[in-house]
């Protein structure tokens, strides 16, 4: 999705904010993404600030925030399976390891640049302070694209990809994950072609590894089980329940199918998903096996869900307004990618009824998007809340990993509802002190920032 929000400067009450945004927009004036999500956050710390603005501009702490600590960008070459020679852009941004090894994943999809992985490793800094865990911030990837290539493609691409990434990365040093377009095929690749450079078992560099060699059980499901888990949380608090609710769902992806397994399980009917082509429709429920078997067995295309089930509908995407969207719902959950829901796509959701929108992708709202919700009353569960699950159980994996142990499935699930529940606690009351109520965009940015700011204030000028 291309469409982001409005680019104008954003003013608020502190004279500093409203510099250090002036300073973001003229130094990265070709990255809408990246100031996308930079306002967001800034703008709703404001009361923060304005009670500590003196200490903060003396520090130079919100330009720091926005400053990486190092941007690498590289070659990647690779030969397909035609024997022509290839070429694509590697990335890793690590943005911020005041809190521990930067952590966070490697998307490879053709619109990857540097706008969207600065974006996604800002986004990652304020998420991993949210688990609690000790893990700093930061993103990668390429602008390779995974789509109908063959599985030996695929491995010569990741090994070169890996050939460079392994000078930077290392289990205390910087930890890699996926996200989309690298899932557990992928991350084999980049770990064994890291083994072998390096000749050494560093099973804690990579997470979202296979679980016959260090992968942690639950990890798949994490995220998305995660979203829902909060959304539980989100919803008891505003006196509402999943049970019975009617669910879409954009995207089909990891996130997108542990997602409505969960909501499955709680006892909502989920009636749409989709993928970059359009959506499936099926009113007496998304049967979830089928889509399962399209996207984690033959790499399938959504539309194939009619093959199995002629009863449903596809509807093809065209317009601004992804098909999904069109479908009425009382809970969406936006878990394909980012900027997927614009002010038009929210104006439909609203008019339709929808009280609660989660999201499972990264900025899957366009900021007027996510204004318009919560002046209409729609509950929204911020994606660096809502989908931290993934990171937060990429942490328990490393955590395993160095103990040289498994938890069961039982044991991981518990820890991952128990952060989830957590996390939705300390967004909750951020809000509630900051005088921002049930909005938990604001909330999260909050109780994140406040942890960040305190350990980067006592790490001195770095
Ligand atoms: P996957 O690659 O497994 O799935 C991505 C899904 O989104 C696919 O259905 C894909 O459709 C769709 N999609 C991707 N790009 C676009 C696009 N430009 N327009 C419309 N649809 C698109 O990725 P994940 O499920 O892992 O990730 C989904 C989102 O969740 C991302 O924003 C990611 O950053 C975020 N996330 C992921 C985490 C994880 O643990 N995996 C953790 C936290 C956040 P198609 O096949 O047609 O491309």
């Amino acid at each position: 999705m291309n469409s982001t929000c409005t680019l104008d400067s954003v003013k608020t009450k502190s004279e500093y904010l409203n510099d250090v945004i002036n300073i973001a927009m003229a130094k990265n004036p070709n990255e809408p993404e990246f100031l996308q999500a930079v306002k967001e956050v800034l703008s709703s710390l404001e009361p923060v600030i304005l009670k500590h603005e003196a200490e903060y501009k003396e520090l130079a702490l919100l330009e720091r925030v926005i400053e990486p600590e190092r941007i690498i960008t590289f070659r990647v070459p690779w030969i397909d399976d035609n024997g022509k020679a290839r070429v694509n852009r590697g990335f890793r941004v690590q943005f911020n390891g005041t809190l521990g090894p930067y952590k966070g994943g490697l998307r490879f999809h053709p619109t990857v640049n540097q706008s969207i992985m600065k974006f996604l490793g800002f986004e990652q800094i304020f998420k991993n302070a949210l688990t609690g865990l000790p893990i700093g911030g930061g993103k990668g990837g390429s602008d390779f694209d995974p789509k109908g290539k063959s599985d030996n493609e695929i491995m010569r691409f990741c090994q070169s990809f890996m050939t460079e990434l392994q000078k930077h990365i290392g289990q205390d040093v910087d930890v890699p994950a996926g996200d989309i377009g690298v899932g557990a095929r992928e991350i084999g690749f980049l770990f064994g072609q890291y083994r072998r450079i390096k000749n050494n078992y560093e099973a804690g560099v990579l997470t979202g590894k296979g679980l016959d060699y260090g992968g942690s059980l639950a990890r798949k499901e994490a995220t998305g089980y995660g979203l829902i888990y909060f959304m539980r949380e989100m919803l008891k608090a505003n006196g509402l329940e999943l049970k019975g609710k009617t669910v879409i769902i954009s995207g089909s992806g990891n996130v997108a199918i542990y997602a409505c397994e969960k909501a499955l399980s709680y006892g909502a009917n989920v009636v749409a998903m989709s993928d970059s082509n359009g959506c499936v429709y099926d009113k007496d429920g998304i049967k979830l096996d089928i889509v399962k078997e399209i996207k984690e067995v033959k790499r399938g295309r959504i539309k194939e869900y009619l093959e199995k089930v002629p009863s449903a509908k596809y509807m093809e995407n065209n317009g601004e307004v992804p098909a999904v969207y069109t479908i009425k719902a009382d809970v969406v959950l936006p878990c394909a990618t980012q900027n997927d829901i614009n002010l038009s796509s929210a104006k439909i959701l609203v008019e339709n009824g929808a009280k609660a929108v989660g999201e499972g992708a990264n900025m899957p709202c366009t900021n007027d998007a996510v204004e318009y919700f919560l002046k209409n009353k729609v509950l929204v569960a911020p994606g660096k809340a809502a989908n931290a699950g993934g990171v937060a159980t990429s942490a328990l994996e490393m955590c395993q990993n160095s103990m040289r142990y498994f938890w069961s499935f039982d044991e991981v699930d518990k820890k991952l509802d128990g952060i989830m529940t957590n996390i939705f606690a300390q967004t909750k009351k951020a809000a509630e002190e900051y005088g921002y109520g049930n909005n938990y965009v604001a909330g999260a940015n909050i109780a994140a920032f406040r942890k960040i700011a305190k350990a980067m204030k006592s790490q001195g000028l770095i």
